[in-house]
């Protein structure tokens, strides 16, 4: 077939790629001319595993081609993929379809033969038929259709859950719309993928619900790692718990700092809107919005209470900026949100991330950026951890602790061991859904000072954790039973 796919980000660009790839003749559109330069010269801007080689390989094969020409791009063509932005709306939290009207108003004045014309574009319920519209008035007499084909692929493994999606869905309200998709998805449905037909209302509705489900998700097992934290249980034991029920199933029960990102947030919001429309109550969808926002806006209180004192003129060294691990996408993280936080208090914020240093820069203010993990630690008064990259798991805590002022760690993705951290390395942690853990030599220097020893290190006498002061006194220190609790 001869597609043509508008919009070059995440699911343009990954569709385009893949479409080729299993044969298609496909042009790429974008009105970004710097982006589609570089993709002519195989350059990718965004960070999407696997996609530098893919774009490679289909632009070598002639079957991939990019263009800011979107007139003579769809002049002859059989499927026009919509993949352009649907950001927030600034001022009522509704989706701004102004990218997608604009394309689909481009598209018709453009078009020559019989086409589909194809919303991949997450898009209001009802926003099919809003094309269907807009598109005749253009092109009155003009030989096309339009269908909802909703995208579910997550950044970081974009290739993958395209080729091998859950589901395929297709919204269409004509058979011959139907037919077409049907033939452009039959590789994906003779390897086994289910695909399911539905009306273009109920597909564009479909991927709201999916999105504002996972959301619900996420903030209940984040409110469940709250009360963890005050009844001293553990969210991983109950999540691995949950999880095991079929029922529940174990995706998306990992407590963490919020969910963030460029789908969850507004999917949130604009189907909000259009139940408000509509006048029907969303309010498991809404209380979703109210905790997770909530939760974001006071991280920077956990730091406040393990501090114990003021963040004013503090140094807090924050690893992992994107808004998950496996992205470069900054786009409504998590970390944009404490780091404004921190700065109001008073804090000074360094910051590193594996990937998403470039885009991080253009969107934080007076953060000092470090080229690795070590760097940034360096006279911090706390580190948090607010990404899960697998390079920020496997950590050097002895050059960590040695390179800060304080070795205070808030654990936000629950990756660390507190055991390990607190005993071995004499770190203070706080994990996601555990209670804080001080090190047993803090609370034993603490109670030593107040007595007026230096202390100078710990030793185990007759199964009991002793403090052996300079001069040599054994002392046996309720803090010092304080610290054997946590072993
Ligand atoms: P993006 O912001 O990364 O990319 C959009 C691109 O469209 C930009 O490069 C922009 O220059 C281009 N564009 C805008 N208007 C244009 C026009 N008239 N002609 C040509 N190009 C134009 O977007 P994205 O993250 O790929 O998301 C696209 C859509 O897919 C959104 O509706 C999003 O909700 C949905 N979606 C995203 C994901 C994801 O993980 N990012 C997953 C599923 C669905």
């Amino acid at each position: 077939m001869k597609i043509a796919v508008i919009g070059t980000g995440y699911v343009g660009l990954v569709s385009g790629a893949c479409f080729s790839a299993w044969g298609h003749h496909v042009v790429c559109i974008d009105t970004d001319k710097t982006r589609i330069d570089a993709l002519n010269r195989g350059e990718v801007a965004v960070f999407e595993p696997g996609l530098t080689n893919l774009v490679e390989s289909n632009l070598q094969s002639g079957r991939l081609q990019f263009t800011t020409d979107l007139k003579s791009a769809v002049h002859d063509i059989d499927i026009v993929f919509i993949a352009v932005g649907t950001p927030v709306s600034g001022y009522d939290g509704d989706a701004d379809l102004s990218y997608v009207l604009k394309a689909a108003e481009q598209t018709a004045s453009a078009l020559r033969g019989p086409a589909l014309i194809v919303t991949k574009s997450t898009v209001p319920v009802g926003t099919s038929e809003r094309l269907e519209t807009l598109m005749r008035s253009v092109r009155p007499g003009a030989d096309f259709e339009v269908a909802s084909n909703p995208d579910f692929l997550r950044e970081g493994s974009a290739i993958a859950d395209f080729n091998k999606p859950d589901r395929v869905v297709i919204g269409c309200d004509s058979d011959r719309a139907r037919a077409l998709l049907q033939t452009l998805y039959r590789p994906l449905v003779d390897a086994g993928v289910p695909m399911i037909t539905t009306t273009r209302r109920s597909a564009e509705l479909m991927k709201y619900a999916a999105n504002a489900f996972l959301a619900t998700k996420i903030t209940f097992i984040n409110e469940m790692a709250d009360l963890c934290e005050k009844v001293g249980a553990s969210i991983d034991e109950i999540a691995a718990g949950m999880g095991m029920d079929k029922r529940i199933g174990g995706a998306f029960l990992k407590a963490g700092p919020g969910y963030g990102g460029s789908c969850f947030p507004k999917d949130t919001t604009a189907l909000l809107r259009t139940a408000q429309e509509c006048g029907v109550s969303l309010r498991l969808v809404e209380e979703t919005i109210a905790s997770n926002t909530a939760r974001k806006r006071t991280l920077g209180n956990r730091l406040k209470v393990l501090l114990g004192e003021t963040l004013q003129f503090k140094t807090i060294a924050v690893l992992g900026l994107t808004f998950k691990a496996g992205t470069d996408d900054m786009r409504g993280a998590p970390s944009l949100t404490l780091i404004q936080a921190l700065q109001s208090a008073g804090a000074n914020v360094r910051a590193f991330d594996p990937r998403g240093m470039k885009n991080a820069h253009m969107l934080l203010r007076d953060v000092i950026f470090s080229s690795n993990p070590y760097e940034c630690a360096e006279g911090a008064d706390a580190i948090v951890l607010m990404t899960d990259w697998q390079s920020l798991r496997n950590l050097d805590f002895n050059r960590l602790g040695a390179a800060m002022k304080r070795r205070v760690l808030l654990d936000l993705r629950g990756v660390y061991d507190i055991d390990t951290l607190v005993n071995r390395y004499g770190f203070m942690v706080e994990r996601v859904g555990h209670p804080a853990k001080r090190p047993l030599e803090n609370s034993a220097i603490k109670f030593k000072r107040r007595l007026g020893y230096v202390p100078s290190r710990v030793e185990v006498r007759n199964g009991i954790r002793n403090f052996r002061d300079r001069s040599s006194t054994t002392i046996d220190t309720a803090s010092v039973r304080e610290g054997l609790d946590h072993e």
